[in-house]
């Protein structure tokens, strides 16, 4: 048992329970895409969803008109707060079930509620739901229908929280398909939150925890910013994993979950550091990183100089970085990986089990290649002395990421960590004033010849 008075839950055995209760119910169990789509150049897979978007478009026939599958997702997009947050991850597992012109709200919601209450043994007093307000300028109505549906299952309307347009109202990136959502909160106690007397799902605080999001697709935005009601409804939801093994694991955060253990435990024992929350921040973000870089690694990404490659080559960068406040010296993420994937188990295939050295060695070796220029840069970046505003120069930027190949992001944000900002405008003058010498040295070059 733990804090929420629940049994505890391994992340495995949440995975197996979730598709086995869909397939039971008549749904298709799709093995997850990999993190890379073909024909998708940029970017990783970034929502559970997204796979099946010609499904749900109405492009491709389904299986099935009733779909479930664990996915994997890697995003980068709000990197920044993974570790000062204690919910957010750069990759993710999500557990989905789906609709395809098939059952609507009823239901999806009756599904999800038995799912958590009768399969994970959460206690239906602890769920909050919130439900879409509607939205005059868009001319949609509350979703009145959302909220028959959770009453009529029993939860009671004051844990019924209606939000607009930001919260409930789900779109994938501006234009396409969109609708209202649902989504399922699990009240973390009091002592988890804020204190106020208005604190409920949407507060900024950590006591809800959203774990469930069922999004009703009904309409399509246009490029002209217009909605259309879809002839068929779907239903997309997404479950996340790392998220709900939290709860059934009484664990403080997603980093303390069973996947992530016994590499927390190898940190530890490399760490020499304290543990303020300097150190607990330090050690989330090198975890969730680590694992990103996996995933990535799986999907045959390398890190490099462009696209996705930079996205590891950064990711890596970040971690090592977050070594140093650790007091470890060197590189150290190769240490990580097989606890890691002890963690993981049988939610790392066998093939990926077997990648594994070769992983560790890339890993190990691009971090050693960064590690000069990193302790270079941490020594010239504890120098700098900024103005009395608390700004330094773009030029002394500019010629750290020149000069001694430093990476500009990594820079800016561990000099925002003592707040100080940079001076962008003579940023860009500088960088102008070096491509200009660079071509007028080359015009020289070649009049030479
Ligand atoms: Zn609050």
């Amino acid at each position: 048992m733990n804090t929420y008075g629940i049994q505890y839950v391994s992340s495995r055995e949440i995975v197996d329970r979730y598709l086995s209760f869909f397939c039971e119910r008549g749904h298709y169990e799709l093995s997850g895409s990999p993190l890379v789509l073909p024909g998708n150049s940029t970017s990783f897979v970034i929502a559970g969803m997204q796979p099946l978007l010609p499904y749900l478009r109405g492009q491709t026939i389904p299986p099935s008109p009733r779909l479930t599958c664990l996915q994997r997702c890697l995003r980068t997009d709000d990197i920044e707060a993974v570790g000062i947050n204690s919910l957010k991850n750069t990759s993710f597992h999500m557990l989905g079930n789906w609709s395809i012109g098939d059952y609507g709200r009823r239901e999806a919601i009756t599904m999800a509620l038995e799912f958590l209450l009768e399969h994970l043994g959460l206690e239906k007093a602890t769920l909050w739901v919130t439900v879409f307000a509607g939205d005059p300028e868009l001319c949609i109505l509350p979703d009145e229908a959302a909220i028959e549906e959770w009453v009529r299952v029993g939860i009671p309307r004051e844990r019924i929280v209606p939000l607009g347009v930001e919260d409930n109202l789900w779109e994938m990136g501006g234009i396409g398909l969109c609708g209202p959502c649902s989504e399922i909160f699990v009240d973390r106690g009091p002592n988890s939150g804020c204190g106020s007397l208005t604190c409920r799902p949407g507060c900024f605080c950590d006591r809800y925890l959203e774990i469930w999001n069922l999004v009703f697709m009904e309409f399509e935005r246009l490029t002209n910013g217009a909605l259309v009601s879809l002839p068929r409804r779907n239903v997309d939801t997404g479950l996340g994993l790392e998220r709900v093994a939290s709860v059934l694991q009484g664990a403080e955060s997603n980093f303390s979950i069973d996947l992530f253990l016994p590499a927390s435990e190898r940190l530890t024992a490399l760490q020499a550091g304290g543990e303020q929350t300097i150190e607990l921040r330090a050690r989330r973000i090198i975890l969730d990183h680590l694992r990103a870089v996996l995933l990535a690694g799986f999907a045959g990404v390398e890190p490099g100089r462009d696209g996705r490659g930079s996205v590891v080559r950064r990711l890596i960068r970040r971690a090592a970085r977050q070594g140093r406040l650790l007091g470890i010296q060197g590189p150290f993420l190769g240490e990580l990986v097989e606890p890691l994937a002890l963690g993981h188990g049988s939610l790392f295939t066998g093939e990926e089990h077997a990648l594994l050295p070769t992983l560790k060695e890339r890993i190990t070796h691009e971090e050693a290649l960064f590690a000069r220029v990193l302790t270079m840069g941490l020594r010239y970046l504890e120098q700098i002395e900024p103005d009395g505003r608390n700004v330094i120069s773009g030029e002394q930027l500019f010629r750290l990421h020149a000069e001694k190949g430093f990476p500009v992001d990594l820079a800016t944000e561990i000099l925002s960590e003592r707040g100080i900002t940079v001076d962008w405008l003579q940023y860009e003058r500088s960088k102008e004033e070096h491509r200009r010498v660079s071509r007028v040295s080359a015009e020289k070059h070649f009049r030479g010849m």
